[in-house]
């Protein structure tokens, strides 16, 4: 087996337990395999090992990736900051995007989107206590948003994405996990059909499981760590 292969191996692993110790079941949580910054190589070898899903952050390398592979029918989801000239080619070329935080860039995905294509399937971006950054829809504000993209034609809103600050404390690293759940909560009870809470990286999957995650969105431990130079 290849190293990406083994490693896809441990993070399903750790994804298994996670689950076990939370009283979930496994299959309630899907694993994003974030390729960004590696060549296509990588996506292909992951891909060989049966991963499906594959997250992007910067436009052009995720659509050319997306181009290079379509006989494989992978999925495709953009995570990064979107700008609203790039919004066609995600709208193109993407099946999910994670890192919605603003409506003017919801409505011109929605206007762009090809319409021999299914609805594109979005998240929400909330900048919970303790983000890394500073992007995502204030707390305060997410519902309204929430509402506004889900009158959207060619969008279907899935559900809820944060990134908190990495810490090595598993509490301090549920805290804001569990933040963005309870806005979930709240939201699925106005009436919005949610089913999505994008949440937990490499470092801090089971805390993103314990607290309810069902896209864990994993970089480092399946790819290793990325060069940026
Ligand atoms: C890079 C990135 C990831 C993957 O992070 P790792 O720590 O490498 O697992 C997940 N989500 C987003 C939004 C990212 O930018």
């Amino acid at each position: 087996m290849s190293a990406i292969a083994d490693n896809l191996q441990a993070v399903k692993m750790r994804i298994q337990r996670a689950t076990e110790a939370a009283g979930r079941l496994s299959d309630e949580v899907r694993l994003l395999a974030v390729s960004k910054t590696w060549p296509l190589v990588s996506v292909l070898d992951a891909s060989a090992a049966g991963q499906l899903a594959f997250g992007e952050n910067y436009v052009q390398e995720g659509v050319d990736k997306a181009i290079a592979t379509v006989d494989l029918n992978l999925e495709w989801h953009f995570i990064g900051p979107l700008q609203s000239n790039k919004t066609r080619l995600v709208a193109e070329h993407f099946s999910w995007v994670h890192s919605l935080e603003r409506l003017k860039i919801a409505e011109r995905l929605s206007a762009q989107r090809p319409a021999h294509l299914p609805p594109l399937q979005v998240c929400v971006q909330v900048n919970v206590s303790g983000e890394a950054s500073k992007s995502g829809c204030a707390p305060a504000e997410t519902a309204a948003l929430c509402h506004a993209i889900a009158a959207l034609p060619r969008l279907q809103l899935r559900g809820l994405m944060a990134i908190p600050e990495a810490s090595d404390d598993p509490q301090a690293q549920r805290a804001p996990f569990r933040q963005l759940r309870a806005i979930y909560n709240e939201l699925q009870a106005s009436g919005l059909p949610l089913d999505t809470l994008s949440m937990g990286m490499s470092h801090d999957l089971e805390a993103a499981v314990a607290e309810g995650a069902t896209i864990v969105r994993i970089g480092t431990a399946i790819f290793g760590e990325r060069n940026y130079a």
